[in-house]
């Protein structure tokens, strides 16, 4: 039997653990996939945005993956701590698939990016979605009485976390968005969110339908500055704008739908809240006023006529009391893995981890640790499988390893309290009777104490001991 542990149980984990049992070249394949949160599913739990049910749907095919019975959970182990590190779980399995995503921000660089009211909008989406590491009260407690919101980023993120932004909270009370988050969106006074690119919105890397849905929201009107759309090389030209990906063409055709709506935010004729689409604004300054941020310093950008931009010289200050950052995200090191400090990924080959340049027997990766933060979740898929490839021609190799028979036995006789499957049920349970109690649906739990007494609530314990 070859048993296997999958680090992370976000799609990339759970793709792999399905493609580890749905192959017949390796008989007898056994996977555990440990999570070092109480809760499998990664960022289609704790970043999928709460509005998009449809997607966050998906957790059901991953739920159908990890209860084959050939797969078992278990949540609240992380790999790298004490105990826990490569080199151990290479004792405990034949072989160990790190899917551990990447879910750091990455930094903007220029002064005044700490000031208080900017944040990453890693830490407003982990917020709004009860991620036990953010504290419930974070954004509770101030942060939106700003009426002027900046995003800075132009890709899907920047567009889920402004809509979020521009939602009344009457719309998201029929999400799982936890209780605190939405008491304190119901009494947000953000009226303006301005939504920023450095580029050109013919280069924005958001899709047309996250676009399309920013300019359907009930209380918010989106607008683009007709000047700012004019800029863009392909806008005025039909033949430029042939050459353009077919996304990017549609985009364009969204944007230009949205000049004529000028009525400013709770005037009359407009909505309660309004979103402004800005292009070719580089940042280069947060400024404070009052010891928080008031407001952020762009350089006006131009086209350079080779498919980028270049600064002009000219400055425009935005005000803003509440920033969200929302450049991208990156991996993060996981003690005693290699790690490629620049791409912020795991180096590997076809899936297999490299040490110093040479084949890890045993270790592999896959998902964003693997090849960067960028995709969409069926993109893990066929990530994983290539993992899963390598995986399996490696496999008599492999086999050869000693291993502990159980390894969940050896890691609880060494201190660690997995929560297992059952004990996700219970939390799931929970969940679904704090909404019931607040007449709402299923309501997260959105810290640590709350989620782990509720595994322990299951019938068997929870975490199974
Ligand atoms: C805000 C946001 C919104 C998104 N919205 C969409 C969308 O609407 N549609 C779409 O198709 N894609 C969306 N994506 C992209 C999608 O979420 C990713 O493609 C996908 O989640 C990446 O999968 P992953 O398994 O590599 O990483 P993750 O989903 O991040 O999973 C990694 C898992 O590893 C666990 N882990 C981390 N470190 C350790 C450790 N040391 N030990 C044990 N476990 C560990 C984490 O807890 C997590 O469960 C979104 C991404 C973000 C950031």
């Amino acid at each position: 039997m070859l048993r296997i542990a999958v680090v992370g149980s976000g799609p990339s984990g759970v793709y792999t653990a399905q493609a580890l049992i749905q192959q017949n070249r390796v008989p007898g394949v056994r996977v555990q996939v440990l999570d070092r949160l109480p809760c499998p599913y990664g960022l289609v739990r704790y970043g999928v945005a709460p509005d998009h049910e449809k997607i966050k749907s998906l957790q059901n095919n991953l739920r159908a993956v990890l209860e084959d019975e050939r797969i078992s959970f278990l949540g609240h182990l992380e790999a790298g701590t004490p105990g826990l590190g490569p080199e151990r779980l290479l004792e405990l399995y034949h072989a160990v698939v790190y899917c551990v995503g990447a879910a750091t921000d990455r930094r903007l660089g220029i002064p005044g990016e700490d000031l208080p009211g900017s944040h990453s909008a890693t830490d407003f989406v982990s917020w709004y979605s009860a991620h036990p590491d953010t504290p419930a009260g974070d954004f509770a407690d101030g942060a939106l009485t700003a009426r002027d919101a900046v995003v800075i980023g132009v890709g899907n993120v920047a567009v889920d976390v402004a809509r979020i932004l521009a939602r009344a909270a009457d719309e998201l009370r029929p999400t799982d968005v936890p209780e605190t988050a939405l008491g304190a969106l119901a009494h947000s006074r953000v009226r303006e969110v301005h939504v920023v690119g450095r580029r050109g919105p013919s280069q924005a890397r958001f899709t047309t339908k996250e676009l399309r849905e920013l300019g359907a929201l009930p209380s918010a009107d989106a607008t683009v500055d007709p000047a700012e759309l004019a800029l863009d090389p392909a806008y005025g030209s039909p033949g430029t704008a042939a050459a353009l990906p077919a996304v990017h063409r549609r985009n364009l055709e969204v944007l230009r739908g949205w000049t004529e709506n000028t009525a400013r935010p709770g005037a009359e004729g407009g909505r309660e809240r309004r979103i402004r689409l800005r292009f070719f604004l580089r940042p280069v300054e947060l400024l404070a006023r009052d010891g928080r941020v008031g407001a952020v310093r762009f350089e006006r950008t131009a086209p350079d006529g080779d498919g980028g931009v270049r600064g002009t010289g000219r400055y425009e200050d935005i005000p803003a009391q509440l920033v969200l950052r929302a450049v991208g995200y990156r991996g993060e090191p996981l003690p005693g893995l290699p790690f490629d400090a620049r791409g912020g990924t795991v180096p590997h080959a076809a899936g297999r981890v490299l040490r110093d340049g040479i084949p890890s027997p045993g270790e592999y990766v896959a998902g964003w640790i693997k090849r960067g933060p960028s995709g969409v979740i069926g993109t893990n898929r066929p990530c994983a499988k290539e993992t899963v490839e390598s995986l399996l021609e490696d496999a008599p190799r492999l086999a050869e390893r000693r291993v502990a028979d159980d390894p969940e036995a050896v890691l609880r006789a060494a201190g660690h309290r997995p929560v297992v499957w059952p004990g996700w049920l219970a939390i799931e349970a929970a969940e679904s009777a704090l909404g019931a109690s607040l007449g709402r649906g299923s309501v997260k739990i959105p810290d640590w104490d709350g989620l782990l007494a509720a595994a322990d609530g299951s019938a068997d314990g929870g975490t199974g001991g």
